[in-house]
């Protein structure tokens, strides 16, 4: 389980992800692994999770957690 916590927000990579749009930004969404899937309609257009420290630090496996939900 991802914990929701300030640092793992940060270390977040998904305001630098093609999906991540400006309803995403305006909300200020992050962490949706550890959190909750996105309350936008998310548009998919590649999902960079796998490049994050956080998917690698617990060991994730899935991508998309803004459209799936938490990990
Ligand atoms: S694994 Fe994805 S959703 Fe989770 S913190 Fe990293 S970029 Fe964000
Ligand atoms: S969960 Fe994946 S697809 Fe969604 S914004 Fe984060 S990196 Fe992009």
């Amino acid at each position: 389980m991802v914990i929701d916590n300030e640092e793992n927000s940060k270390l977040c990579t998904c305001p630098n992800c093609p999906s991540y749009d400006a309803c995403m930004k305006g909300d200020q969404e992050t962490l949706y692994c550890g959190r909750a899937m996105s309350g936008c309609e998310v548009s998919p257009k590649g999902c960079i999770c796998q490049s994050c420290p956080v998917y690698e630090e617990n060991g994730l496996t899935d991508s998309y957690y803004c459209i799936n939900g938490k990990a």
